[in-house]
């Protein structure tokens, strides 16, 4: 069978590199020099105009040597023969992305955290409208296992009180993370609640006691932190905390690559990690 023929959006990016290092290292490409028919294949590498990225070969840019594709900024040129788009950007670009994925009918896997619920809306009509989308706050296999417990401590330890921590690097964006997010998800969902309408996003000043069912998000930020979260179930004279520690963001972008991979056997559509790894 043929390799998915994938472009890495946001080539650029920290999780650009992550994601040419991912794809070189499942085609083959890295060690070989040439696609050794293993299920991926790096087709283009694009990211915005002006980043530093842009006319470099996508491997040196990863640090894993030459790969003969060179980082551009024509998004339209390097779709153009593509299976699959693996997107680790920015909410407006993926949502664009997405309207190109659905005209094209390509595998969008879409990492970008800090979308609206419009920009949601919108990524799930592409799904209708033709484009097969994986999208995940967290393509590693242990936060998606971990949500997976979280949602069934959350129904059984009904009356304890759920707090969500995280840490991250001081470059990121948007907080909550979409780990935060999609682990506050799975705890609704274990309560069987709706989490916009349960969830404490901010605390400061006289805020009065805790309010009972909701759960509550907390946000640090410093240094290179890849990503830690802890799910707190705070019950009466015991605490039970279910953490998680990213290391490398390996794990993401392998993630992601298995999403590609898995989707283009699927239909058009919106799915997630969880859908990936039948959980
Ligand atoms: P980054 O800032 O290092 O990289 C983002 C890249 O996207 C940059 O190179 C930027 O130029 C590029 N970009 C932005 N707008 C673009 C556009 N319109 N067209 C093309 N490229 C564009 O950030 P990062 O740490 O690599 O994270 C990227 C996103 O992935 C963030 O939203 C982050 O939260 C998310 N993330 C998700 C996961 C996950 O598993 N889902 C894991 C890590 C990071």
């Amino acid at each position: 069978m043929a390799d998915l023929k994938v472009v890495i959006a946001g080539a650029g990016g920290r999780m650009g590199a992550a994601n040419i290092r991912a794809v070189a290292a499942l085609s083959g490409l890295a060690v070989h020099g040439a696609v050794a028919g293993s299920g991926l294949s790096l087709h283009a590498a694009v990211d915005r105009p002006g980043t530093p990225a842009i006319g470099q070969d996508a491997g040196l840019f990863a640090g894993i040597g030459a790969l003969g594709v060179t980082i551009s900024d024509n998004l339209d040129a390097a779709l153009v023969g593509a299976d699959a788009v693996i997107d680790f950007t920015a909410p407006a670009a993926s949502v664009a992305l997405a309207q190109k994925a659905a005209k094209l009918g390509l595998v969008h896997v879409i990492g970008t955290t800090g979308c609206s619920e419009g920009d949601d809306v919108a990524i799930a009509e592409a799904g209708k409208a033709g484009a097969t989308i994986v999208k995940s706050g967290n393509f590693s296999m242990g936060v998606n296992v971990l949500a997976s417990l979280v949602k069934q401590a959350a129904a059984v330890l009904a009356q304890y009180d759920i707090e969500i921590l995280e840490m991250h690097h001081a470059k990121k964006v948007d907080a909550p993370s979409g780990t935060a997010l999609l682990l506050g998800h799975a705890a609704a969902e274990g309560r069987q609640i709706n989490l916009a309408s349960h969830s404490v996003r901010v605390r400061d000043g006289h805020t009065g006691p805790r309010e009972e069912g909701t759960i509550g998000f907390a946000t640090l930020r410093g240094g290179t932190v890849v990503g830690d979260h802890s799910v707190i179930f705070a019950g009466p004279s015991e605490r039970i905390e279910l953490n998680h520690r990213a290391e490398d963001r390996a794990i993401f972008a392998h993630g992601a690559a298995r999403a590609a991979l898995w989707a283009k056997d699927q239909g058009p559509g919106l799915y997630s990690m969880a859908d990936v790894l039948g959980l």
